[in-house]
């Protein structure tokens, strides 16, 4: 099992979905804007494929200078109702499409894990739960906003967002930016990522359902360039980005000296770091669920483990027998561990990277099992010998791979991990509470779990610092990106 926990709304039995449910995909799909589903204006489409099969899924519209535009005009026209749309009204369109994301929970994680390659359960008992946790989350707090801001109405939105997300938890990101936006009285344009667009069009389905009024959401599906011409549309007022550095430093550059307000959460290098005298079993479970949960396709993964020396040796072998455990193919079987790679792009970008591994002296360990002829693969790897300066030391690789160091004392673990221009999320493992807290004052990341890791609660703020990015998601802080002015003084 690689599950993180997560606290969630308990009302709701994920599991207990007919297993059989089949999840039928039209062949066509289409821009969703103003509330309708639109062909794109010159009629472009790309495949999506099932990265397990190869198979092709889908034709997707794409989205183009015409339709970016259209769909910026649809989120400008909704906004005036939707700002005045009483608080509370707000708060229950926000319950109605948390309580239709469980209603149609089975069929959003067997597409999500067909469409994105992540195993079911994981699809099942993390991304929907956490999904539907955050738009009941943001639900309750639709209404309460004045209360925090003290003013005597809700606090104006900040207007027209534009959102982008990556592939790697499609309908989660999607919550993640949608929620708190709507809860504050904005509008939205959402990007989903290229080769997972069919559960944020199942979402567009669920707001017709559920009567959202046109172009409060509007989703548009493209790669790249359709998401470069919407961040750099000059009638959005806030840009919301997630996804690699690179792309992030890109529109940081194009926002730069325009009124749109911008939030980035962006790439990681998380350091995870094991101390003598840490509860060893569950630092085992939490370092294997730190780099190989979801592929190790998480910003956030724990992909450098830092170890005490005195224990390095039998830590590691643990660690190694563990790896012989993991279940490694279809998605869609529930005993299955780890999926397929989201992309063959993305399984090239990690076979380079684990060849530079290799041929810069560090020792490369990875179980052996038959994998499906077809479809993107690849097997959990570990690297021992791994020196600060190596690549696999230094570079998102965002798959299952994790590069082990060692330290000998608490000042070493803090300097390696910290010696990464990343600082998104850590982890320390130690049974001393001193020491866990003095670590985690000095650790420069956005988020650091004490004896857990990749635990998520819309309740509380995630984001990085350095070029992890800026701005949070969940919590206060979260609903703060969306508001015009600060709040409760949080900004
Ligand atoms: P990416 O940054 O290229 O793509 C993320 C999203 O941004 C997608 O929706 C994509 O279509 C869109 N996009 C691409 N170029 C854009 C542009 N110029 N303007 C606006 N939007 C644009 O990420 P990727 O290529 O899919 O993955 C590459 C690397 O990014 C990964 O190896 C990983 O390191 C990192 N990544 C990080 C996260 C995260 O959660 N922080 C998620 C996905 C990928
Ligand atoms: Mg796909």
């Amino acid at each position: 099992m690689i599950i993180p926990h997560s606290s969630t709304t308990e009302d709701w039995d994920y599991a207990s979905a007919p297993e059989s449910l089949k999840v039928s995909v039209a062949e066509v799909h289409k821009l969703f804007i103003g509330g309708k589903f639109v062909k794109a204006a010159d009629g472009g489409s790309f495949p999506t494929v099932n990265p397990a099969t190869e198979a092709p899924l889908a034709s997707i519209a794409n989205a183009g200078e015409k339709d970016v535009d259209r769909a910026v005009r649809a989120a400008r026209k909704a906004l005036r109702g939707w700002r005045r749309t009483k608080p509370l009204e707000r708060g229950k369109l926000l319950y109605r499409i948390a309580r239709r994301i469980q209603e149609r929970s089975r069929e959003l994680a067997v597409l999500e894990t067909m469409d994105g390659g992540k195993p079911i359960r994981e699809s099942r008992d993390v991304d929907l739960p956490l999904t539907a946790a955050h738009f009941f989350h943001h639900a309750g707090w639709a209404d309460k906003l004045s209360y925090v801001a003290r003013q005597s109405t809700a606090p104006d939105g900040i207007g027209v967002c534009a959102q982008v997300i990556p592939w790697n938890f499609p309908l989660m990101m999607a919550a993640w930016k949608i929620a708190p936006a709507l809860a504050c009285g904005n509008t939205v344009i959402l990007k989903p990522a290229e080769t997972t667009s069919l559960t944020a069009l199942r979402l567009a389905e669920i707001l017709q359902e559920v009567d959202c009024p046109p172009g409060v959401v509007n989703i548009i599906t493209g790669a790249g360039d359709t998401g470069r011409l919407l961040v750099e549309h000059s009638d959005v007022d806030k840009v919301a980005f997630t996804g690699s550095t690179s792309v992030g430093k890109q529109i940081a550059r194009s926002c730069a000296g325009s009124k749109k307000r911008l939030t980035l959460e962006l790439g990681g290098k998380g350091p995870h770091i094991v101390f003598a005298d840490a509860p060893i079993d569950q630092a085992i479970e939490g370092v294997v669920r730190g780099i190989w949960f979801n592929q190790g396709h998480v910003c956030c993964a724990g992909s450098r483990l830092l170890v005490e020396e005195s224990i390095a040796q039998d830590f590691i072998r643990r660690i190694r027998d563990r790896m012989k455990m993991i279940r490694v193919g279809d998605p869609l079987d529930k005993n299955t561990d780890l999926g397929a790679i989201n992309s063959l792009a993305q399984l090239n970008t990690i076979k380079g990277l684990v060849e530079t591994g290799v041929r810069e002296g560090a020792d490369r360990f990875d179980v052996k099992c038959a994998l499906p002829e077809r479809g993107f693969w690849h097997l959990p790897t570990l690297f021992t010998r791994v020196q600060p300066s190596h690549s696999i030391a230094r570079e998102e690789i965002f798959g299952p791979v994790l590069s082990v160091m060692t330290f000998r004392t608490p000042g070493e673990a803090i300097a390696r991990a910290n010696d990464t221009p990343y600082g998104l999320s850590a982890g320390v493992w130690t049974n001393k509470a001193s020491k866990a807290y003095e670590m985690a004052q000095q650790l420069r990341a956005g988020v650091v779990w004490l004896n857990c890791f990749n635990e998520f609660d819309p309740a509380s703020p995630f984001g990085g610092v350095r070029e992890s990015g800026f701005g949070r998601e969940g919590g206060m802080q979260g609903l703060a990106a969306y508001l015009r002015e600060e709040i409760g003084g949080v900004r």
